[in-house]
């Protein structure tokens, strides 16, 4: 029996990537959320790899992925995969019903609110934190009444779908608070501040390093686990086959993970919320700004960011409109209870709210492309003191299943942290899993190319589609691995 990993994102790529193992996708193509994917003005088909006259949007499935943070080694991988660019981030909060951008991190920029709101705040901010428990409480102790009813509350029940009133307090390194920054920004320019001051993206999109780690492991598209069977170490697919499993790496939300094995944990399951991205891609209008990206907590329609792809890089446009930028290409977040999932119908309504709401901004002419993406799970939270995510995991663990990445794991976490989580995984296997076991599995497996080849594949660049997304390189569909299915 042979152990395996799920998932074909950037975790599930790297783990398959360190440790030789199968990686099975339900997809027909790697990256998972971080997927590019290009369309051309006026047409309503995905494309999985630039045409050839390279005249289409960039788009990515899960909006704007911008490589932040990460191990020296991981950035080290990364860059060997591909060439990446470094950028500097230029984000603001945009109050809309005031016409007023305000620099990211709000409080480091008090200077571009009116005098009395200024004075209030930094007395509120003077006061040493007390206690909390919630999202909501956690911010009002360390951001004050003011800044929380001008912008971290409103913002907040829009980004966590009205969670914030009973969720832990999550990732505060985030939006930093430092009394000297805030001080020094009601005045002058305070440094820069967050996770993402700069950040970097392949030259040739993120498809490309996606497709070309791909190209390196042994990936199974289309191949969706929709059950397993954990007395019997047997995994289910979506189109009826079942394959024998020794222990598997996997790196699907932990929620589904349950669902998956029937397994039961006492602690109440931690919430999540959904995020409907709607990749826009349009003529420029005459106030669109010049940020990477806008918090939002007051637009109309309800989305709580607005990312602007092509402010980043041109590279999103369509090459006959990146000399003039006459076009812009964005994203739009907005998040929802997963249970509160919009039909098609509203899908399309909401779209039409969000074009508009751009046009009256001066945001964006007419749109050339409009097209939603609804991801199921988007941001993992957890209640305050909640053992949920151990009991999960370790209750999985016992039935040797191992739960990497950022929603494996039900934790916050980007594209570099992911790989870590990936290769590291990954790698412990390879010492359990030697070259022979690989031989040994039940069923014939697809080899991947020879190491020489492989080499060539990166450097050239090749790609083939499969069902308007991208298949790696050198990798077949699995046809080979089926079983006939267990009664
Ligand atoms: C809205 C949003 C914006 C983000 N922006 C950034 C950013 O700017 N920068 C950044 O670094 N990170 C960002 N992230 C985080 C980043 O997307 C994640 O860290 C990363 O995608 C995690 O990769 P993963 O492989 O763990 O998960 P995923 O990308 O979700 O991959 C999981 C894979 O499993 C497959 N799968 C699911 N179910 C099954 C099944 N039953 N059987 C087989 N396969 C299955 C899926 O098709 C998918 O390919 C953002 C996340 C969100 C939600």
């Amino acid at each position: 029996m042979q152990s395996f990993i799920l998932g074909g994102g950037v975790t599930g790529l790297a783990a398959g990537l360190s440790s030789g193992l199968p990686v099975f996708e339900a997809a027909p193509g790697p990256g998972g959320i971080c997927s590019s994917y290009y369309m051309r003005p006026g047409s309503q088909q995905r494309l999985a790899q630039a045409p050839a006259d390279d005249n289409a949007y960039r788009f990515e499935i899960g909006g704007g992925h911008w490589i932040f943070g990460g191990d020296a080694t991981v950035l080290h991988f990364l860059r060997s995969v591909t060439a990446v660019k470094s950028y500097a981030r230029k984000s603001s909060v945009y109050f809309q019903q005031m016409d007023r951008y305000v620099p990211y991190p709000l409080q480091n920029h008090l200077r571009f609110l009116d005098r009395a709101t200024v004075g209030q705040v930094l007395k509120e901010l003077t006061k040493t934190p007390g206690n909390f428990h919630t999202m909501a409480e956690w911010m009002e102790q360390y951001f004050g009444p003011t800044l929380c009813q001008l912008f971290f509350y409103p913002f907040h029940d829009r980004y966590t779908a009205g969670l914030y009133k009973t969720i832990a307090p999550q990732d505060a390194y985030k939006s930093p608070v430092s009394l000297a920054n805030v001080i020094q920004g009601a005045f002058e320019e305070a440094p820069a501040a967050g996770y993402n001051v700069q950040f970097i993206y392949p030259i040739e999109g993120l498809n490309t390093f996606a497709q070309r780690m791909a190209s390196m492991c042994d990936v199974r598209y289309d191949r969706r686990v929709s059950a397993i069977d954990i007395q019997d170490k047997a995994l289910h697919f979506a189109d009826g086959t079942v394959l024998r499993y020794d222990k598997l790496v996997s790196t699907l939300p932990l929620n589904k993970m349950l669902t998956m094995t029937g397994l039961q944990v006492e602690a109440p399951q931690d919430p999540h919320t959904a995020v409907l991205v709607l990749n826009i891609g349009a003529m420029r209008g005459p106030n669109c700004p010049e940020d990477h990206w806008l918090y939002n907590p007051d637009a109309q329609s309800g989305f709580h960011r607005v990312g602007f792809y092509s402010n980043v890089d041109r590279s999103f446009l369509p090459a006959t409109a990146r000399p003039r930028n006459d076009c812009v290409s964005i994203y739009v977040e907005r998040a929802y209870l997963p249970d509160q999932k919009p039909t098609e119908a509203e899908i399309q309504h909401y779209c039409q709210a969000v074009v508009k709401e751009l046009q009256d901004w001066g945001y964006i002419g007419a749109a050339e492309v409009v097209d939603p993406t609804w991801i199921d799970v988007a941001y993992t939270w957890s209640y305050p003191q909640s053992r949920w995510i151990q009991q999960a995991m370790q209750a999985l663990e016992k039935q040797g299943i191992y739960q990497i990445g950022r929603y494996g794991r039900w934790i916050f976490q980007g594209i570099a942290d992911s790989l870590r989580d990936g290769f590291y995984a990954g790698a412990s296997f390879k010492t359990l899993e030697a070259v022979p076991t690989f031989a040994e599995a039940q069923t014939p497996l697809v080899k991947p190319a020879p190491a020489a080849q492989r080499k060539a594949v990166i450097r050239k660049g090749v790609h083939s589609k499969a069902n308007g997304r991208a298949t790696a390189p050198g990798v077949k569909k699995d046809a080979s691995l089926v079983t006939a299915p267990e009664n």
